[in-house]
């Protein structure tokens, strides 16, 4: 693992092998690179480039069969009808066959172009049309390069749909013999005033397909027991608040996490609950805790962020390096307030059966599940899946439901604090 970020300096030698003015080229070497064994292995491959359109941002992903070292730069920003142009070139990578250039034409992007630049490098050109900055997150498994390009779009494109290139679950209403046969006492419906803010509500069970989360000691797996609470809790959002849910699965398939948000935002989602359960390496660590995103304070929280990104220590700092820019962007107080809510209501709700559950609190980590979410959004770790007897209730069914009633109680306290 002795992996480690660097930055390249070959800026000279490189420029000059760039078909734009040198002088006009900023560049921006955010570098994740594999050192060992490099030039042995054969050449990455790109093997798939894809898009979201959301309000303020536009993302872009490059998928690859393994981790690259890249360089990118930018010429204009665009606007005033002069081109402007981001491109990425791709270390030691092949172009696949079948990636195609896009074309986008959302007020930030005209498009994306690939090619094979030089026997082993693949550019990718984003034709700008008018943006303020960018960020390149490296994600794992499939490796994946993600661009976020930020900045205004013009107001008669803002106000065209998003387009999203993966079209999301829509919400079906549940059959009436499916209805969960514990639901509890009704709650006492927020007012309409606050109701009238928070109309759609994005629930993202963690992990699913090949990814399985964390893994229990007798076997039980993250993806299926998040998805189980997410089901029941989209029941119980529906029923008892009567706001609109949209899952980001509602079946074991895996959906990379920067897919996640860009659905969310592109449902115009007023709030986005990511589910989970945890990890740690002593088994006896136990209890709830609730997330937003910020910048990891302690090596636990990072080691967490690491797990649920999917990724490394390593890139979970280049994240963090990146998020620090960020930050500005992000609904952080009401992200907290929602945290807050939802943390105090599910260790209330999980306390009435078993009151030894710890509090764990709320936390701010680096969860890439949340970078570029447009509203308020929080990452629930329900129990310890790797903790013997949070693994034998998170499997209960009747913990399941209690976890989402909890969860419910919160979003409802926190809806009923609007004004
Ligand atoms: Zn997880």
């Amino acid at each position: 693992m002795n992996r480690c970020i660097c930055i390249i300096t070959c800026f000279l030698v490189f420029c000059l092998l760039v078909p734009f003015p040198v002088h006009a080229a900023k560049k921006k070497p955010g570098v994740f690179s594999e050192q060992t064994s490099a030039s042995i292995r054969p050449p990455a491959v790109l093997n798939e480039m894809k898009h979201w359109s959301n309000p303020d941002y536009t993302r872009i992903s490059l998928e690859l069969d393994r981790d690259v070292t890249w360089e990118a730069h930018e010429l204009g920003k665009g606007g005033n009808g002069k081109p402007g142009r981001v491109y990425i070139d791709l270390k030691r990578t092949r172009l696949g066959k079948s990636v195609t250039d896009i074309t986008i034409g959302d007020g930030l992007l005209k498009g994306a172009r690939v090619g094979q630049y030089k026997a082993d490098v693949v550019r990718v050109v984003l034709d700008t049309e008018n943006f303020r900055e960018y960020k390149i997150f490296p994600l794992s498994d499939p490796a994946r390069l993600v661009i976020d390009v930020r900045g205004e779009r013009p107001t008669e494109i803002s106000r065209l749909e998003p387009v999203v290139t993966a079209a999301p679950e829509r919400v079906m209403m549940p059959k009436q013999e499916d209805k969960p046969h514990v639901v509890e006492k009704k709650l006492k419906p927020p007012p309409k005033s606050a109701l009238s803010k928070i109309r759609r509500i994005v629930v993202d069970p963690g992990h699913g397909g090949h990814d399985p989360g964390a893994v229990g000691p007798t076997g039980i797996q993250e993806k299926d027991v998040v998805l189980a609470i997410g089901l029941k809790l989209r029941e119980l959002l529906t029923e008892e608040l009567g706001v609109d849910v949209v899952m980001t699965r509602s079946t074991d398939i895996f959906i990379p996490l920067e897919e996640r948000t860009a659905i969310a935002n592109k449902v115009g989602a007023d709030l986005f609950l990511s589910v989970h359960a945890n990890a740690a390496v002593n088994r006896s660590a136990a209890g709830i805790e609730t997330y937003y995103l910020n910048l990891a304070k302690t090596d636990k929280v990072a080691q967490l962020a690491a797990k649920e990104n999917g990724t490394s220590l390593e890139k979970v700092s280049v994240l963090q390096a990146i998020l620090f820019d960020l930050m500005a962007n992000y609904k952080l107080n009401d992200s907290a307030h929602l945290a807050n809510e939802v943390q105090k209501s599910l260790h209330k709700k999980i306390r009435t059966i078993h009151n030894d559950v710890k509090n764990l609190g709320v936390k701010q980590g680096p969860f890439y599940v949340l970078v570029g979410a447009s509203m308020p959004s929080i990452l629930v770790e329900t129990a310890f899946l790797s903790n013997a007897t949070e693994e034998s209730r998170l499997k209960d069914p009747a913990y399941q439901e209690m976890v989402a009633n909890g969860i419910l109680e919160g979003v409802h306290s926190y809806i009923s604090s609007l004004k």
